[in-house]
């Protein structure tokens, strides 16, 4: 209830006036850190970033003075689950088999609230795992403003090649709902993007590669004359694919057939990622989960030795930061609570990757990559997506646990 009431201060106490100038110690402005700079926000638009000195104040101008902070970009999470809470509350089979899409909705619409104010004001959301279009109609929600959330990019159920996905463990007799929609053959595989595009999907997630069996490895899924039917028919309705992809071979198919990102990529050699390079498709490599996962194991991170997957996905890491494919920040949030969306950019950095990097791929970055011209940098023109920490997260990546300011589309939702 407070959380609401202090909103509706804030989103009144903004809208009285033309113009608001915030004042912080310095502005990460999606690429370069810049000390003395200011920003001003006209309705939902940026209007002005530079030194304060070159600026004429507009009448009735509002300041709000963000001492000692940092101003950037609204953070853009280029791979989210706002459909899933945490596995170690819930397993993955239980939330796709035993809660309905009803309660997964409305357990969503916290997750969307949490991930804002934590700083996320764009999502890219990577499958509703068994919920349908629920990613669509949550989506619509925040647009209407009936919720608080991030603007958000949706996948709908995503795709998978029949057999491939679970819940796995059931006799064959027993039909139960899928954590995605599987698809076969050059014909239904057109008619499934086309579907799924149709119902409100603003791209299209494949599974490249899964495990067939319960506990065994993963195995290429799809045939690539299949990616290449679902890649020309989405990119004939001006949207795209992206593949979930951790086998070379997985990956190596979904590169050629044309996706955009590689999701995961754990089994990445250096030859598979700089194809990546050269063909211009992203990775975004999801550290955090399987860290998140780990830990649910058993794991004691910092007391016990690394586990094997650890060991291994530092490793490709370092492959891909070597072979220069563009790095999407993604967390597979969801996996883990929504709202620390932190530990990816975290655990980029301890990785291996420059803080001013992990930054500028949460930002300007990914905004590229998701083909959102007018997000992701602190520019005139710009919609106000505009979030401060305390510090400078340059020296000290930990900053962004604790995100003090949180402005979407010029309305402000928090400044504590
Ligand atoms: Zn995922």
């Amino acid at each position: 209830m407070k959380t609401i009431v202090t909103i509706l201060i804030f989103v009144l106490s903004v809208s009285g006036y033309g113009q608001t100038l915030l004042t912080p110690e310095c502005v990460f402005d999606g690429r370069k850190i810049h000390d003395n700079w200011i920003v001003l926000v006209e309705g939902n638009t940026i209007s002005y970033v530079g030194v304060k000195t070159e600026l004429k104040l507009p009448k009735n101008t509002k300041e709000i003075n963000l001492k000692g902070m940092t101003l950037m970009p609204g953070l853009i999470e280029g791979h989210s689950h706002l459909l899933l809470h945490p596995y170690n509350e819930t397993d993955w089979n239980d939330q796709v088999l035993k809660e309905s899409p009803t309660e997964r909705a409305i357990r969503a619409t916290v997750h969307a609230k949490n991930s804002l104010l934590a700083g996320i004001t764009t999502t890219r959301d990577l499958g509703s795992e068994g919920a349908g279009y629920t990613d669509v109609y949550l989506k619509k929600t925040i647009e209407d403003g009936i919720v608080l959330g991030p603007r958000m990019l949706v996948a709908g159920p995503a795709i998978v090649a029949t057999g491939a996905y679970g819940p796995k463990g059931f006799h064959d007799g027993v039909t139960v709902p899928l954590g995605a929609e599987p698809t076969s053959g050059v014909d239904e595989v057109i008619k499934t993007v086309r579907r799924q595009l149709g119902n409100g999907a603003d791209f299209i997630k494949i599974y490249a590669d899964y495990r067939w069996k319960k506990g065994a490895p993963s195995q290429p899924t799809f045939l690539q004359e299949e990616i290449n039917a679902m890649v020309a028919t989405a990119t004939t309705a001006g949207s795209y694919v992206v593949a979930h992809a951790s086998t070379p071979e997985g990956m190596r198919r979904a590169i050629i057939g044309g996706v955009e990102t590689i999701e995961h990529g754990d089994g990445g050699t250096l030859e598979v990622f700089k194809l990546m390079k050269e063909k211009g498709v992203a990775l975004c490599p999801t550290l955090a989960a399987g860290d998140a996962i780990e830990g649910y194991r058993g794991w004691k991170k910092g007391i016990d030795p690394d586990p094997d997957r650890i060991t291994k996905k530092k490793a490709s890491f370092k492959r891909a930061l070597q072979s220069g494919v563009t790095i999407v920040f993604g967390g597979d949030v969801g996996v883990f609570t929504h709202g620390e969306n932190y530990r990816e950019l975290e655990m980029m950095v301890r990785y291996g990757m420059q803080p001013i990097r992990v930054l500028q791929s949460a930002t300007s970055g990914n905004a590229t990559v998701f083909h959102l011209d007018n997000l992701g940098e602190l520019k005139k023109g710009f919609l106000a997506d505009i979030i401060a920490v305390e510090g400078n997260p340059v020296k000290d990546i930990s900053k962004m646990r604790k995100v003090r300011f949180v402005m979407k589309n010029g309305t402000l939702l928090k400044n504590e």
